[in-house]
């Protein structure tokens, strides 16, 4: 697949509002600052695609990008964890997202984006949940990786392994590197593997 073909496609706020849910796409997910917007630039060696996802009016919504491969779409869910959401938007934004991972018959797999220094947030907890619970296959990018040496990242990757282990929906666990381009090449088979079926 090549995914430097991504454009942006649509914006949506809800279920009713995504493009016709036919062919395949993967979702990008992840803290706001975990470093999803630089992960999917770098997948896509696109420097300015997920900015598209960051102007303002568009940072809650679901963006798609269709790629050149017929019936393929990239999917930036929006970043959680903003400190100053309410309580009513961030319920209003799971209840959402939770439309979307149960009836969207495309999306074929998650990616989860995590900052290899923070990972596991409460959210990231309850994101592998639902797809747990819906049989959704995920790969996590255990993203800023060049910030660590190279033993301490090492451990750190054991940890989560350890910590998720019997999860049978996560099938990929890779660290990644937008600034050093680590990860960026098996992260991009597993995505293609997906969309092609
Ligand atoms: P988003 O809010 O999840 O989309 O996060 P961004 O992609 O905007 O990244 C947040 C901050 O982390 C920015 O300052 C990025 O430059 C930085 N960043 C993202 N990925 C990496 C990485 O792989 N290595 C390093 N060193 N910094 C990164």
């Amino acid at each position: 697949i090549a995914f430097n073909s991504a454009r942006f496609l649509t914006s949506a706020a809800r279920l009713d509002q995504c493009p016709e849910d036919t062919g395949r796409e993967v979702a990008f997910a992840g803290r706001s600052n975990s470093g999803k917007s630089s992960a999917i630039n770098a997948i896509t060696r696109i420097g300015n695609l997920a900015r598209t996802s960051k102007t303002p009016g568009r940072t809650q919504l679901i963006n798609f990008f269709s790629l050149s491969t017929p019936g393929t779409r990239l999917v930036d869910l929006p970043g959680y964890g903003f400190a100053r959401v309410s309580r009513n938007t961030q319920k209003q934004w799971e209840k959402h997202l939770g439309d979307y991972l149960a009836h969207r018959q495309s999306l074929v797999s998650m990616t989860l984006i995590m900052d290899l220094r923070h990972p596991l947030s409460e959210f990231d907890a309850m994101l592998i949940e639902w797809c747990e619970h819906h049989g959704l296959p995920m790969m996590l990018l255990l993203t800023k990786a060049d910030k660590l040496k190279s033993n301490p990242a090492r451990r750190q990757i054991e940890s989560v392994r350890r910590d998720l282990e019997g999860i049978e929906c996560i099938h990929h666990i890779q660290p990644f590197s937008a600034l050093k381009g680590q990860g960026v090449e098996p992260a991009r088979n597993h995505l293609s593997d997906w969309l092609l079926g």
